[in-house]
């Protein structure tokens, strides 16, 4: 999207509904820049008498009437905001009207035609930080939080809106600081062939800021994972209740479900929220619709699926299945699951067909499966409770920093990169110049996290475009 120009952005007041649009008990709309205490005044009339807008303290809460010449439009409360002790950092009011669609608009219309500019996506978090309320990857927390349907996306927004993340990106951007003085120092006397400091010792303090930045990339994925939810893989042979299962857990009482068309056609993944946490069921196009699915779907496409999952259910049909089978198709999957992260889930469907347990299952049952009838729907809630326990056993949110942005993950990466060549440069001995200009660009990628070296408008526009109009 195209965002007006910056420093216009940052003088004129703006309106916009912060509450979801459509008819409410009661909405809010907010109002903030310079000129906000002189138009909100203009159509305001305070039940006490003596109050002056212009001339208020910060935080108060004000009773009157809104209206348009002499006529009533509403009956509001304002709350009133003295910069810079407001969100945005300006003079801001909120008013509490009532949540007619008609008051809304109304009121809207007549906050315009005062002399307010109706507020482009996201655009009171980009004054925010733009007045230095807080830095960029805490405006992107904002939109995190207000975007997160689950336990596990809400803790990580609110470790990012609370500034750790930062902190720790700071850190590495003081020790970066630190070498680049020990290199420059040492430019600045090149001509006398100076080494002022110690190679080994700035070697150690760049393998450091390597190591650093290595840990935070690989925290992406599981970033990812929790933001978008923990992906899971249905997988088994044909027949074996697959998609009657899933179609089980869709339904399951407790869940909330999702249905997120993906990037191809026929990918859709459905998600279900758990106790908190959210199960992203991976590409389940041919499962959702029994009709049309099985043959097509390959055994790379199974792989494939085991791939991007985090947890996979490997559902098997325990009525006409012998242990050896069993064990012969796990071994074949074997291979695919070397990546230590994944765990494995038996299921063992169509457990009514069986009057017991057949003897050679036995040991089955010690391991990881669960024996369900997906057509019954017994035993599910067994199910659902190991998904659960998976997770809870794993603390994901615990890690200290996790990195669930895609414009850090790339910026992180591109000063990971710069890190490492600087590291071998180190040991090549490469000129102190280049060594420096190298630095100057690994601090480039680490500011743009937190937004210190923005100014590219494209870049706000695309970040900020992304909130909600309100916001
Ligand atoms: P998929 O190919 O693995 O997705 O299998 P489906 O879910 O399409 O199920 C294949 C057949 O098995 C259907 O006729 C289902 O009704 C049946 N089925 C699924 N789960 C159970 C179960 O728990 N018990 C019994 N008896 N039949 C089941």
């Amino acid at each position: 999207m195209s965002y007006p120009n910056v420093n216009v952005l940052n003088t004129d007041t703006i309106c916009a509904l912060s509450t979801v649009a459509g008819v409410s008990a009661i909405a809010v709309i907010r109002v903030s820049g310079q000129g906000a205490f002189a138009i909100v005044s203009t159509l305001f009339e305070a039940k006490d008498k003596n109050f002056d807008m212009l001339n208020t303290p910060t935080h108060i809460v004000k009773y009157g009437l809104i209206k348009n010449k002499q006529e009533l439009l509403d009956d509001v409360l304002l709350n009133i905001y003295r910069s810079p002790h407001s969100y945005t950092g300006e003079d801001s009011v909120e008013i509490f009207c009532h949540g007619s669609l008609y008051i809304q608009q109304k009121l809207l219309e007549l906050l315009v035609e005062k002399g307010c500019r109706m507020a482009q996506p996201g655009e009171f978090t980009l004054r925010a930080f733009l007045n230095g309320k807080f830095d960029l990857s805490q405006a992107e927390a904002v939109a995190d939080l207000i975007a997160a349907q689950s336990k596990n996306a809400h803790e990580l927004a609110v470790k990012q809106l609370k500034g750790g993340f930062s902190k720790k990106i700071n850190e590495l951007r003081t020790l970066l600081l630190r070498f680049t003085s020990l290199i420059e120092l040492e430019l600045d006397f090149s001509e006398e062939d100076v080494e002022f400091a110690d190679r080994t010792q700035l070697m150690a303090l760049i393998k450091n800021i390597e190591t650093e930045l290595q840990q935070l990339l690989d925290s992406f994925r599981l970033g990812n994972v929790l933001k978008k939810g923990i992906p899971v893989a249905i997988i088994g042979k044909p027949n074996v209740g697959k998609s009657t299962l899933l179609n089980v857990l869709l339904n399951e009482d407790r869940a909330i479900v999702s249905h997120i068309p993906g990037t191809t056609r026929d990918a859709i993944e459905d998600t279900i929220t758990l106790d908190g946490t959210t199960f992203r069921f991976i590409d389940t196009a041919g499962l959702r619709n029994a009709d049309n699915e099985i043959e097509h779907i390959g055994i790379e496409k199974t792989y494939e699926k085991i791939k991007q999952a985090y947890i996979i259910l490997y559902v098997f049909d325990v009525s006409a299945t012998t242990a050896e089978e069993l064990n012969n198709q796990l071994e074949e999957m074997e291979p695919h699951l070397a990546d230590g992260n994944k765990t494995l889930i038996l299921v063992a469907n169509k457990s009514d067909m069986l009057v017991e347990i057949p003897h050679n299952f036995k040991n089955l049952v010690e391991k990881d499966t669960v024996f369900i009838s997906a057509k019954r729907c017994e035993n599910i809630t067994l199910l659902t409770s190991r998904l659960i326990e998976t997770i809870n056993k794993e603390q994901l949110v615990s890690n200290e920093h996790v990195v669930s942005n895609v414009r850090h993950f790339d910026a992180l990466q591109k000063a990971r990169e710069i890190v490492g060549d600087i590291s071998q440069s180190l040991q090549g001995g490469v000129s102190h110049e280049l060594l420096a200009a190298d630095l100057r660009r690994a601090l480039y990628y680490l500011d743009e996290i937190t937004g210190l070296r923005i100014n590219n408008e494209n870049i706000l526009g695309e970040i900020f475009g992304r909130f909600c109009i309100g916001k």
